[in-house]
């Protein structure tokens, strides 16, 4: 969290005891900061605060806005959070390029065919293990253009290298995730266009207005909204700081051992705060064990019922074969991170690949 963020959690939590949704002026006060936070969220992103929504995180945001009746349409590299609520609800996926991304005149085209039945469209800002980035306001106007459906983005990923105000305008829906932005854990937040009809997952209270119950996490809502405004200030310069440290990763891997490869083209637009790589001949459990053990916190697919690692639905919807798959791993930078820490996990990364090569990597001559 960052420190503005931490001291408003601190003092909120600390001297607003009454619930929000109560009827004495303890709960008043409550509401006043509730109110206030949602107001402050509406304006990073240029809409009004009854279209603002808390929610105790991003997947139960995604999953509130995919609960439609009707046919969706989604993208195989969303995240599990929108994918797995698609797919229940037996939605059309569609398939990426090898870049991660939407192929426009194929979208186009199935707009056009399905565009009479289709009742929502949701397509993720910038994937979170490949970086790659979809232009979501012109998607977003595709869907406008071709059909009758609404629009949403999981713009988890975004927050700190984007201008939401710009990449809002063409969503029916968006969702983001504090602990993303500097907020806390646990809060997500969910944008609704006024008109657009939500169903609630959960009964049991008119909390967030019938959209989602429970009593609000007062504290985490104006943590948020404060972490929010400070993420959404320098999206440009965030976006060039991070990029710097994310290609002198990459580059410096790159000159030390030409054997890992990029998962994506490195020229194609990703987000700056993630390296997807791929390490051929090893399994990428392997390789985060010895990394954590050397001090370095990268990640792989998701954990399977056996606990192990199943290759990652995103590195195979690019075309991968599993084996080349499980090999994938996910490194992530911020503006915190350090040059020096880039550095020293480069070399890290590259000694703990060839520890785990036959003959500890050694090239034949
Ligand atoms: N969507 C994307 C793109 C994410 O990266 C994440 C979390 O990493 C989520 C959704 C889920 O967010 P939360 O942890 O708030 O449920």
């Amino acid at each position: 969290m960052t420190e503005k963020a931490l001291s408003e959690y601190v003092r909120v939590a600390s001297s607003y005891f009454g619930n929000p949704q109560g009827n004495h002026r303890f709960s008043r006060e409550a509401l006043a900061e509730l109110d206030g936070a949602r107001e402050r969220v509406a304006m990073v992103l240029g809409v009004t605060p009854s279209e603002i929504y808390f929610t105790a995180s991003a997947t139960e945001a995604n999953n509130i806005a995919l609960n439609v009746e009707g046919s969706i349409l989604t993208s195989s590299i969303e995240h599990k959070a929108v994918l797995a609520p698609a797919v229940a609800r037996k939605a059309n996926i569609f398939a990426v390029n090898s870049d991660g991304s939407i192929d426009r005149d194929r979208l186009r085209q199935l707009l056009k065919e399905s565009g009479g039945y289709l009742k929502l469209v949701s397509f993720m800002a910038v994937n979170n293990e490949i970086g790659s980035v979809n232009p979501i306001e012109i998607l977003g106007g595709m869907v406008k253009k071709y059909t009758s459906a609404h629009f949403h983005s999981d713009a988890v990923q975004a927050a700190n290298y984007f201008e939401l105000r710009k990449l809002i305008v063409n969503c029916d829906l968006l969702t983001l995730s504090a602990h993303k932005f500097g907020g806390p854990k646990g809060v997500g937040i969910l944008y609704i266009r006024e008109g657009v009809k939500v169903r609630a997952l959960m009964l049991g209270g008119a909390q967030e207005r019938d959209i989602r119950p429970g009593t609000s996490n007062l504290a985490g809502a104006v943590s948020a909204a404060v972490a929010l405004e400070e993420a959404a200030k320098t999206p440009s310069e965030n976006w060039a700081t991070v990029e710097g440290l994310r290609n002198r990763f990459e580059e410096s891997i790159h000159s030390l051992d030409d054997r890992i490869l990029a998962t994506v083209d490195r020229g194609s637009l990703r987000s700056p705060a993630i390296s997807n790589l791929l390490f051929p001949g090893t399994i990428n459990e392997e390789m985060l064990f010895l990394l954590d053990a050397m001090g370095i916190g990268a990640s792989g697919g998701a954990a399977c019922a056996s606990g192990a690692l199943d290759p990652s639905h995103v590195i195979l919807a690019l075309g991968y074969e599993p084996k080349i798959a499980r090999s994938a791993l996910r490194f992530t930078f911020s503006t915190e991170t350090t040059i020096a820490e880039v550095d020293e996990a480069s070399q890290l990364v590259v000694r703990a690949y060839r520890q785990l090569l036959p003959h500890g990597g050694a090239v034949e001559s």
